[in-house]
């Protein structure tokens, strides 16, 4: 069952909207994507960042054309993750902070269930030693813009998935700096390294994984429709052209109306927390809204992910 919000909910939900367009224009910039072949500990060079206070109040597209940072579409971001994880609270899990891991100032720190829980055991088993995690979640507004940035020259993307179809964003990948440190640990704790062409790149594989493949798209066309129920669209999970068109008007700094698991609203503190959770996060998995993933090896078995791992360093 999902817990109505409280009044204080509410008016914490009211105060995190107001502050969106601040952070949206002022965010640092988001972490370099990986580059093929970059050798260990140099960082591919980060896109020129025109961000401006203009993009917090701009759309998606106009983001797109005018700055080089996932981060001006964070609100739009942290919306969709509340969204999907009103959908399935098991995609999209917070990982726990630990002394030993630094997160790059725009990750999303989410994995799916079972890769948080086994990369947390991971950093608990290994208290000397440092990782750095550049990229975890990535939500398909962040992967729209390195599509539109890799279509167009942009930005130094050179490779970039379509929207809809990234690892990061299913919730299964995790870019780490010191990978030839972890590479063996957290292979034995279920995860794969894509190899020389994307070094810092690893995919959950491990027991428990699923795809959550189209759980983010599910949850931006839910926003679209609710914010404009003149316009509405359909929600297949499905990347096409009419979600592509509305993501384009979407505004970067966050739809009106945010996240609602059933009646309980759904918000995020400026550090990209979601919070709320506690009560909300009991969906019942006979709901017909309930996100059912897709078992890995059939996605893999469509060869998606083995055509991404081949073709995409944005992963
Ligand atoms: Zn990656």
């Amino acid at each position: 069952m999902d817990a109505r919000p409280t009044q204080f909910r509410v008016l914490a939900f009211a105060a995190a909207l107001a502050a969106m367009p601040v952070f949206a224009g002022c965010m640092a910039e988001a972490p370099p994507e990986e580059l093929a072949g970059e050798p260990e500990g140099v960082e591919s060079p980060e896109p020129t960042d025109t961000v401006d206070e203009a993009v917090a109040g701009s759309t998606v597209a106009q983001a797109a054309a005018s700055s080089c940072s996932t981060s001006s579409v964070k609100a739009l971001s942290l919306q969709i993750i509340a969204e999907a994880r009103c959908l399935n609270p098991d995609a999209y899990v917070p990982i726990t902070k630990t002394s030993n891991v630094t997160f790059g100032s725009a990750v999303f720190a989410y994995l799916e269930k079972p890769a948080a829980d086994r990369l947390v055991a991971a950093l608990k088993d290994n208290p000397g030693k440092s990782m750095t995690i550049n990229s975890a979640l990535r939500t398909v507004a962040q992967q729209y813009m390195l599509y539109n940035w890799y279509q167009n020259g942009r930005c130094s993307i050179s490779l970039a998935a379509k929207p809809g179809n990234s690892n990061h964003e299913t919730g299964l990948a995790l870019d780490v700096s010191q990978y030839s440190t972890w590479k063996t640990i957290l292979t034995n704790k279920g995860f794969k390294w894509l190899g020389s062409s994307d070094a810092v790149h690893f995919d959950y594989a491990g027991s428990g994984a699923v795809s959550y493949k189209g759980l983010d798209v599910k949850a931006f066309q839910r926003l679209w429709n609710r914010n404009n129920p003149g316009d509405t669209i359909s929600v297949d999970g499905v990347w096409g052209p009419q979600t592509e068109a509305r993501m384009k008007k979407s505004p970067a700094g966050g739809f009106a109306k945010g996240a609602t698991c059933g009646s309980a609203i759904m918000y995020d503190d400026q550090n990209g927390e979601i919070e709320g959770v506690d009560e909300a996060f009991s969906r019942d998995p006979n709901d017909p809204e309930f996100f059912v993933p897709l078992p890995i090896d059939a996605v893999e078995a469509q060869g998606e992910l083995e055509h991404e791992a081949c073709t995409d360093h944005a992963h």
